[in-house]
């Protein structure tokens, strides 16, 4: 076996032809000159057999897999073809994207590495500069889904995630059925919804969205009432039951600036236990709460329309979910606590849409999960410069297309 045949067969170099090796930079750098295997030369973009028409360019190097922590680097100029639609280009290369610097091999191996550790660790095992890498990986993910379309989508979720230390914020879309982020943009409100019903997805595939769960912003839901028109919106349960608490909250912070020392003391350490919900509390917790009735009326009432307010969600028989939540919010509106009236007249507002979650228990549970993963790889990467790089690693940890294996696709044509 002659020296070339070995080194080929060693780094598994399919569809190229070694025709010269070399050592550089202290032995530390292997380049190899290549040649494709093929017949006829094909236009990169449309993939159409075309007419070469110079047949020598600028000699281009990619940089391939590090074999034993040697570098590898493959040279070859490529020919220029003139394809009937695309006119003048570069042919395609068989172990490369047009553009790229980089072969499809070294693409594979830095997304799926940055999918399981952070773009230092990576750039470490792959030898190179963190920032290269994060250029390299942006490349990726953007060409692999530049041509990707939604396809499937019935049940969509629609929330927030901040970052930048919470200064800024960005809108996350979720396919609930998949669980997987379908499309990442920057700000809140209906400007950056819109974005993504105009950008994302067509007239038809808007149409066949069934179900819709986002939180109580009007923007979210007048967009999604405007764009998907056979689709039934269901009030995120957690965001319900998070103002619940926020609203129960703010009375017991106002008796805390109202109350003195001794009066304080009473109601010491109630924060957590008020936002408990009944299944999670110990008869201990529920003796205390039950305490507040002598202790402080004003907080035991909150509380305990809130303990009511649990019901609501077990309910089976829609009528009876109505009835029951119409009962609750008169309660509440007699009760003479302004923050409870106001977040009972918020579920009045969204009254429809808040029982509509008994026709379908749909939660973006899935989407807080979800998000519990982004904060994971948010804080493994201790923050991030722009959205960019935020919304790569998002698409690349839980995105609806798999990008390692979109890439592994391409280099199966090796
Ligand atoms: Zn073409």
């Amino acid at each position: 076996m002659s020296n070339l045949k070995l080194l080929s067969k060693i780094l598994r170099l399919k569809g190229m032809k070694i025709t010269r090796f070399w050592f550089a930079n202290q032995d530390r750098e292997l380049h190899l000159s290549v040649k494709p295997y093929k017949t006829g030369c094909r236009c990169p973009q449309c993939g159409r057999r075309s007419k070469i028409v110079s047949p020598y360019t600028t000699l281009r190097q990619w940089e391939d897999l590090t074999l034993m922590g040697l570098k590898v680097f493959l040279w070859y100029s490529p020919k220029e073809v003139r394809c009937s639609v695309h006119g003048r280009v570069q042919e395609e290369i068989p172990w490369a994207s047009a553009f790229a610097r980089v072969t499809y091999r070294l693409e594979w191996r830095i997304s799926s590495l940055c999918q399981i550790m952070t773009q230092k660790a990576a750039a470490m095992i792959l030898c190179m500069a963190s920032s290269t890498l994060s250029n390299l990986l942006h490349r990726i993910i953007t060409r692999t889904r530049s041509s990707h379309r939604i396809r499937g989508l019935v049940t969509l979720g629609v929330d927030e995630i901040s970052y930048c230390k919470g200064r800024k914020f960005a809108t996350i879309v979720y396919d609930l059925d998949r669980s997987k982020v379908l499309w990442v943009g920057q700000g809140k409100g209906r400007k950056t919804i819109d974005r993504f019903f105009n950008e994302a997805l067509d007239e038809d595939r808007k149409s066949r969205i069934r179900w819709a769960s986002c939180d109580m912003s009007t923007a979210y839901i007048n967009a999604i009432k405007h764009h998907c028109p056979n689709a039934s919106l269901v009030i995120d349960r957690f965001h319900v039951v998070k103002a619940l608490n926020g609203a129960v909250d703010a009375v017991r912070k106002e008796q805390w600036r109202a109350l003195d020392t001794t009066g304080r003391k009473a109601i010491k350490g109630l924060r957590w236990l008020l936002s408990l919900h009944s299944d999670n509390r110990r008869k201990g917790h529920t003796r205390f709460l039950n305490e507040l009735r002598k202790g402080n009326r004003r907080i035991h009432r909150a509380w305990v329309l809130k303990d009511e307010f649990e019901h609501f969600w077990t309910y089976k028989n829609k009528r009876c979910a109505e009835k029951f939540l119409k009962r609750w919010i008169t309660a509440v509106l007699r009760s003479r606590i302004p923050t409870l009236k106001t977040f009972a007249r918020t579920m009045r507002k969204h009254f429809k849409n808040i029982t509509a979650f008994i026709d379908r228990n749909l939660t973006n549970a899935v989407a807080e999960g979800l998000n519990r993963i982004i904060k994971i790889v948010k804080n493994r990467a201790s923050g991030f410069r722009n959205l960019e790089s935020f919304t790569d690693l998002i698409f690349l940890t839980v995105g609806d297309l798999d990008i390692p294996a979109q890439i592994a696709s391409d280099l199966c044509t090796l």
